[in-house]
């Protein structure tokens, strides 16, 4: 049970989702825009979050877009992990959309509250990181179309009161040479111990990580060491922890040294796989 009240609205296109907002906010009613609404409800029951208000977002038709055009893939906020998982598109990306959860859940997770929740792992943005990906934003301003590298430090970094609308990612980076690994120290279904997406563009490899600091990241430093093939192999991955954005996070999934340990045998997973195509 939810132990407070609140106002429930469902506008059907952006501009009246972030007037509702504005208007909402202004009245000190702390609005959420709400997509599968799972993280909301759970938070909610628990009291960690209170809202006056949700602002559903599946009625605006933008939020539900789920298209191959001729140049890129559109994906609407509002479109769940199993859609993604299901569609015929990008291999990378629905390979990671199975990463979190279990499919019934899935149905009901989506790629804007994955990439705009407060869970840490945010599992799905890895593969964006490494793909020239696209956010969509609007709010009181207007529309932004951001590079997600731009905008994406530590978590989205929205203003209050932007909706996350779309991500679109470039066609000609949807069939590249990957990899992708989730390890878990919990169950099938567990949050991530480490998860990996990697990808190779013009001979040369793109790695993103979640799970081992407390945020997903991608580091150019890091990938400028694994590319270098004036070293060996080993030599590469022995350097890797040398650039991590943060510290190794220590917590229920494992500790530093366990998740370093694992964190370069998945690195070396990866050069096995993938380093006769880095140029
Ligand atoms: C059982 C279970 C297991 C999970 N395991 C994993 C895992 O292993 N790895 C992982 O990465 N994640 C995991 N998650 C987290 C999950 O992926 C996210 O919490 C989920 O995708 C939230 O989606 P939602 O649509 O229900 O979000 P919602 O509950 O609707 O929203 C979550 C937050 O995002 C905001 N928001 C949503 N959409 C937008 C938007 N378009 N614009 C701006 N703000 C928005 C909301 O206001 C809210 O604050 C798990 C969740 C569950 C329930």
């Amino acid at each position: 049970m939810i132990p407070f009240d609140f106002d429930y609205y469902k506008p059907d296109s952006i501009e009246e989702a972030v007037n509702i907002y504005e208007e909402l906010a202004l009245k000190n009613k702390h609005p959420l825009y709400y997509s599968g609404g799972t993280e909301i409800l759970t938070l909610a029951r628990t009291k960690v979050i209170e809202t006056g208000a949700v602002i559903d977002i599946k009625d605006i038709p933008q939020c539900k877009v789920f298209e191959l055009r001729k140049k890129e893939i559109i994906i609407g906020a509002a479109v769940t992990l199993s859609q993604i998982a299901e569609a015929k598109y990008f291999p990378l990306l629905k390979k990671v959309t199975l990463f979190p959860a279990d499919h019934s859940t899935r149905d009901k997770l989506t790629i804007g509250g994955n990439l705009c929740g407060t869970i840490i792992y945010k599992e799905v943005v890895l593969p964006l990181l490494i793909s020239d990906s696209k956010i969509l934003i609007s709010g009181k301003k207007g529309n932004r179309l951001v590079e997600i590298n731009q905008i994406f430090d530590r978590k989205l970094n929205l203003e209050a009161g932007e909706l996350l609308v779309q991500i679109s990612i470039p066609r000609e980076n949807m069939e590249r040479p990957f990899y992708a690994v989730k390890v878990r120290n919990q169950g099938v279904w567990g949050y991530p111990l480490i998860s990996l997406a990697a990808v190779i563009k013009h001979g040369l490899l793109r790695v993103a990580v979640g799970g081992l600091c407390a945020f997903p990241f991608r580091s150019r430093k890091l990938e400028e060491t694994l590319n270098n093939k004036k070293m060996t192999v080993e030599q590469r991955i022995s350097e890797a922890l040398k650039f991590l954005p943060a510290p190794i996070s220590e917590d229920i999934q494992g500790s530093a040294g366990y998740k370093s340990f694992v964190f370069l045998n998945v690195l070396q997973e990866t050069l096995d796989l993938l380093e006769g195509e880095i140029k």
